[in-house]
């Protein structure tokens, strides 16, 4: 597949597909590809995490991602950062501007805990399904970013899980730094408002230019 651009992104088009609510996604890019994540109706968080593809003991490590961007709420420009310190994606486009580095995922446990009902669907179950394929189980589940998720944190140290602020067509470019494992769930959550309470689908494009 082959093409100049693919709902605005440009280079070649390795893959272009979306991704229902609910669903997951893995890839492993290459150094220099482009994953554009576009939030089709906007309103939806999409749990992710990443790996050095060649060594996924190296992963992507919240804190400093948080430390070295200075802030908690990540944009373009900012690195993504591994457990040694090293870049493995950068933010390289941002239409959004709102996403979420401290909630985590939701897990079927959390489920029960904070809203009574049992067995849900949840990201942490789509993490485990991608990363099987990849000879990655529980241990390799860590603190994850959200994209299009907006936890804001009051001064009083106040943080919850609101309306998010993207629009429809909203999209990101991550850039691979290194050969890096993308893996995404599209929040199946409808228990809080981080998808609208009406989950949706996203699309993912991954280019390399020329
Ligand atoms: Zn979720």
């Amino acid at each position: 597949m082959s093409s100049r651009t693919a709902g605005g992104a440009t280079g070649r088009v390795l893959e272009d597909r979306v991704v229902p609510p609910g669903e997951w996604w893995a890839r492993a890019l290459r150094r220099g590809q482009t994953l554009r994540i576009v939030d089709l109706e906007g309103r939806q968080a999409v749990d992710f995490l990443c790996y050095n593809a060649e060594n996924p003991e190296e992963r992507y490590n919240a804190a400093d991602t948080m430390k070295f961007a200075k802030t908690i709420f990540l944009t373009r420009g900012h690195g993504i950062y591994s457990n040694l310190g090293r870049r493995l994606l950068t933010i390289v486009e941002d239409t959004c501007g709102r996403h979420d580095t401290i909630g985590g995922c939701c897990s079927a446990e959390s489920n029960e805990f904070r809203y009574g009902v049992k067995d849900t669907p949840s990201c942490r179950a789509n993490f485990l399904r991608a990363l099987a394929g990849f000879g990655l189980g529980p241990k390799d589940i860590v603190a994850n970013l959200n994209f299009f998720m907006n936890v804001p944190v009051a001064p009083d140290g106040t943080m919850g899980i609101v309306d998010g602020l993207s629009k429809p067509g909203d999209y990101v470019d991550l850039r691979a730094e290194m050969d890096a494992l993308a893996v995404i769930s599209n929040c199946p959550q409808v228990h809080n408002p981080c998808n609208g309470f009406n989950p949706t689908p996203i699309r993912l494009i991954v280019t390399e230019s020329d």
